[in-house]
């Protein structure tokens, strides 16, 4: 059976898009937290040396890695309307699992069974990944079962550079001037951190960085994290009496407290939002909880701060010794914000997903991407499939006939924003490159 690509132009960038995914899922690039230096870890500059190459190779003449540990690169347009479109992936892949000497294997002409990996008795069951069962024929790339496989966002990165070198290789195809960028740390949050939007230079742009075929993407969670610390009175326990007011039991009780059967990750979907504890360390003396807060809703998320709050200050203020602070800060916001005055950009990758035959879905993602934070510092970024599944777990998985879809969507991207209707398409205003400072 052959395999279901979307298109021919899918099929004829597929085989180059495989062989560079192959070689950038072995590089180690998973991102650490709370860094001191941007990338927060050296393998993520060993994919960025080798994606210089590999665009220089492929026509990008001005490759180039600076020194936070950002890739760009630019592709001269067809048209000259002085407008660069951006294309956005990340490089490092999630502190959540391994990436460490990850083996790609491909299960060609995937039969709709379940696929056993060859190591730690990682199994992949179609019938608790119900996306799975759709891509039977599909060629599944897998990594071996102790590892994340990286297609999040290594499927990304390696469809921009297979769409680029298939441009450079067909002059004849109509392009904007398309501004390339692989950011490093965005699996910890920081990779719009040093992002130069107006050295970028672009109108706007696109991460591919979605999961399955079709999604698109122009709103995402408003996130704020919150820290309660909590002072107690630590005294002798054997002498304690009357007098000892103990942190950590506090912290408990607050967490306690807080609503579990709604407002949980685990209880909410689609456009709700929640309060989710991560994170409760202490002593008597000390403690100190954190949680993040999501909702799509700016008023909602400010009510879950404030319930939240208030929670903390209720219970703590029934030991009038004991003290507490909260600390709040924003982590990123909606993309839809800044997306919704533009749509225009967001119906240009609509457009190309339907030119490759695919469906588009569009549904708002319950977590961030670079671009909600690239939205909001006025690069307006919307988010398009890269292919790839079950994310940051050693059962990560991706159909190459999805990533070629994606990849060959990248191309006619670049096709429609040629076109009259885009090419003079209205000015982005308060959200453009120039507004930001
Ligand atoms: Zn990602």
């Amino acid at each position: 059976m052959g395999a279901p690509y979307t298109s021919d132009l899918a099929a004829a960038i597929a085989p180059d898009l495989l062989r560079r995914f192959d070689r950038y899922v072995r590089i180690d690039t998973q991102s650490a937290r709370d860094r001191t230096q941007s990338p927060s870890t050296p393998g993520q500059l060993d994919l960025a040396r080798l994606l210089v190459h590999e665009l220089t190779e492929a026509g990008v003449a001005d490759a180039a890695l600076d020194e936070n540990g950002y890739v760009t690169g630019s592709v001269p347009g067809s048209i000259g309307n002085g407008r660069a479109i951006g294309l956005i992936a990340h490089m490092d892949t999630s502190p959540d699992a391994s990436g460490a000497g990850v083996e790609p294997i491909v299960h060609a002409d995937y039969d709709g069974g379940v696929i056993e990996l060859p190591v730690g008795g990682t199994r992949l069951d179609p019938a608790a990944m119900p996306e799975l069962v759709a891509k039977r024929g599909h060629d599944i790339v897998t990594a071996s079962g102790d590892t994340l496989l990286g297609a999040d966002d290594k499927a990304g990165v390696a469809e921009i550079v297979a769409a680029v070198a298939y441009l450079a290789a067909h002059p004849e195809l109509p392009r904007p001037e398309l501004r390339i960028a692989f950011t490093p740390d965005e699996e910890i949050g920081e990779g719009a951190t040093l992002f130069n939007i107006e050295r970028f230079g672009a109108f706007c742009a696109y991460t591919i960085d979605g999961s399955d075929v079709g999604e698109l993407q122009d709103e995402t969670f408003s996130a704020c994290e919150a820290i309660a610390t909590i002072r107690g009175v630590d005294v002798h326990p054997g002498h304690a009496a009357g007098k000892l007011v103990s942190a950590l039991r506090l912290a408990a009780e607050v967490v306690a407290e807080l609503p579990s059967d709604r407002l949980t990750p685990d209880t909410t979907s689609g456009r709700e939002g929640f309060i989710h504890p991560y994170s409760l360390q202490g002593t008597a003396a000390e403690a100190e909880i954190r949680v993040i807060v999501r909702d799509f809703d700016e008023e909602r998320l400010a009510e879950h701060l404030e319930l939240f709050e208030r929670t903390t200050r209720s219970v703590v203020g029934r030991a009038p010794r004991a003290t507490v602070e909260v600390a709040v800060h924003r982590q990123y916001r909606n993309m839809h914000e800044y997306l919704e005055p533009v749509p225009f950009i967001t119906d240009a990758a609509e457009v190309a997903i339907i030119a490759e035959g695919v469906t588009p879905v569009r549904t708002p993602i319950r977590g961030g991407t670079d671009g909600s934070r690239l939205s909001e510092m006025g690069l307006p970024t919307p988010n398009i499939f890269a292919g790839g599944h079950e994310f940051h777990s050693v059962r990560e998985w991706a159909s190459l006939q999805d990533m070629a879809a994606a990849a060959a969507t990248i191309v006619r991207l670049a096709e429609v924003w040629t076109r009259e209707e885009w090419a003079g398409a209205g000015s982005v205003g308060a959200g453009s490159a120039q507004a930001a400072q």
